[in-house]
C-alpha cells in the first residue's frame, strides 16, 4: 500500500478508500467509516452525490476546457450566482485556496501602488493558515509552515487573532498597510471562533483607514458556519474574498472575489490562470451552490452543528482534559488540555474519520447533509473515544 514514487510530503495513516456515500466512505477492505472531515471541509455535500456525479458527466460529454481567451458560458453564469448570494461585484477563478489568496494579495499590492504606496504591507494574523505558495505561507501564522523556505515574502505585518486594539495600534504608526487578511473563524489554527463583534470591528478600522477587508472564506465559506459565508454572521461586506474547498464538493476550483475599488484594480496581462474557471469545474460549482440553495443545506449546517455541540457538551463538558467545546455550524472543535493527535488512528479504528489541529484540537467539518442519525452516532463514538483516551492517559 506504499510506493517510493511520492514525495514524502504526507504521514498518511494506514487506509486507502474505494468508495462513499453521503457521510461514509468504504475502505478496500470493506470496512465502513463515519466521515466527519469531508476531505477537510471538501465534500460539503457528501460523496458521490447525485447531482455532481451528473453535472461532472454531462459536462465532460460536452466540453471540459477551452482557455480564459474564449468566452465560457458556465464562468459567467457561476460569477453571477457568486455575486448574488455574496454582494460582491466580480470573481476571478483560480484552482486553490492558495492561488485565491495569491490573487486577494497581489489585489492589495496594485490598490498599494495606485495610491503611490511602494513598500506596501499586509496585516495578517497570529496563527493564521493561507496556503503554501511562498508568498501565503509568508502570510501563514504559523513557523512549521514557513521554516526551510526563508527568505519568505515580504510586506505581512502579524497581529494577534481577535485583538482589535493591537490592529487600531499598528493602523495608527504605520502608513504602508493597506489590506487586512482575516479568516472569519480559524480552521489550521485550531477552531479559533473571535467574538461575535470582531469582523465588523476590523471592517470599521479598513474603512477608516481605506484598507481593503480581505476575508479568506476558503473553509469557512459555501454554508459551512451556517451562512453562505463566515462573515454574513457579522453583517457587514469585505472588499476582497477568497474560496476554494467546498465551493467544488471535490473539482478544483478556488475564486477570488471583490467589491468596490477593489473590483476594477485587475486589467488584461496582471493576473491569469490557465486552468481556472474552465467549463468543467464552473458548471460543478454551480450545481454546488444549486444543491445547497434547493436543499436548505446552508440553515441545515447551523442546525446540525448546534446538535453536534450541544451533544458533545453534554456528554464531555465537565470531564478533566476537556478545557473546550466550541465552533461555528459545522466548524466544530474539542480543545483538550493535552496533545491528542493519537486519536486520528484510535478514532480510525471505531470507524470515525476526524482530525487534529494545533496539536490538541479535535476538529470535525461533516458534511451538510450529514443525517441526524449520524450526526448523534458521531457525538457518541467520539465522546467515547475522548473519555476513554483521557482516562487512559491518567492511568499511564
Ligand atoms: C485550506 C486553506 C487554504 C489553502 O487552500 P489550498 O486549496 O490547499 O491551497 C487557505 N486558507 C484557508 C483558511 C484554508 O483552510
Amino acid at each position: 500500500m506504499s510506493t517510493p514514487h511520492l514525495m514524502n510530503t504526507y504521514n498518511r495513516l494506514p487506509v486507502t478508500f474505494a468508495k462513499g456515500q453521503g457521510a461514509i466512505l468504504w475502505d478496500t477492505e470493506g470496512k465502513a467509516y463515519l466521515d466527519a472531515i469531508t476531505g477537510v471541509a471538501v465534500c460539503g455535500l457528501g460523496h458521490a452525490q447525485p447531482d455532481i456525479a451528473h453535472a461532472i458527466c454531462e459536462q465532460a460529454q460536452t466540453l471540459i476546457h477551452t482557455s480564459n481567451i474564449y468566452g465560457i458560458a458556465w464562468q459567467e453564469k457561476l460569477a453571477d450566482r457568486l455575486c448574488g448570494i455574496s454582494g460582491m461585484e466580480k470573481v476571478f477563478f483560480c484552482n486553490s485556496g492558495a492561488e485565491a489568496n495569491e490573487a486577494a494579495i497581489k489585489l492589495a499590492r496594485l490598490y498599494a501602488h495606485r495610491k503611490g504606496i511602494a513598500e506596501p504591507r499586509i496585516v495578517v494574523m497570529e496563527a493564521s493558515f493561507h496556503g503554501r505558495t511562498l508568498a501565503t505561507l509568508s502570510a501563514t501564522g504559523n513557523r512549521k509552515v514557513q521554516a526551510g523556505f526563508e527568505p519568505l515574502v515580504g510586506g505581512f505585518v502579524r497581529v494577534p487573532y481577535g485583538d482589535l486594539e493591537t490592529l487600531r495600534q499598528v493602523g495608527s504608526h504605520d502608513r504602508n498597510i493597506v489590506a487586512v487578511l482575516v479568516e472569519p473563524v480559524q480552521g489550521e489554527g485550531g477552531v479559533r471562533v473571535p467574538p461575535l463583534s470582531y469582523l465588523a470591528g476590523v471592517r470599521e478600522i479598513c474603512t477608516a483607514h481605506g484598507w481593503l477587508m480581505m476575508v479568506d472564506e476558503v473553509q469557512t465559506g459555501i454554508g459551512r458556519t451556517g451562512q453562505w459565508f463566515g462573515f454574513q454572521h457579522a453583517g457587514i461586506l469585505p472588499d476582497v474574498m477568497s474560496l476554494a474547498k467546498g465551493l467544488g464538493n471535490g473539482v478544483p476550483i478556488g475564486a477570488c472575489l471583490a467589491a468596490g475599488a477593489a473590483a476594477e484594480l485587475f486589467a488584461p496581462g496582471n493576473h491569469g490562470s490557465t486552468f481556472g474557471g474552465n467549463p468543467l469545474v464552473c458548471r460543478v460549482a454551480h450545481t454546488v451552490l444549486e444543491v445547497i440553495e434547493r436543499d436548505g443545506l446552508v440553515a441545515r449546517a447551523a442546525k446540525l452543528g448546534t446538535r453536534i455541540r450541544e451533544g458533545l457538551v453534554a456528554r464531555l463538558e465537565g470531564v478533566r482534559g476537556v478545557v473546550e467545546v466550541r465552533g461555528l455550524g459545522l466548524m466544530i472543535g474539542v480543545q483538550l488540555d493535552r496533545p491528542c493527535g493519537e486519536l486520528v488512528k484510535q478514532a480510525l479504528a471505531r470507524g470515525l474519520l476526524i482530525n487534529v489541529t494545533a496539536d490538541s484540537v479535535i476538529r470535525l467539518l461533516p458534511a451538510l447533509i450529514m443525517s441526524d442519525e449520524q450526526a448523534d452516532q458521531l457525538v457518541d463514538i467520539l465522546s467515547g473515544l475522548v473519555t476513554d483516551f483521557l482516562a487512559a492517559e491518567v492511568k499511564a
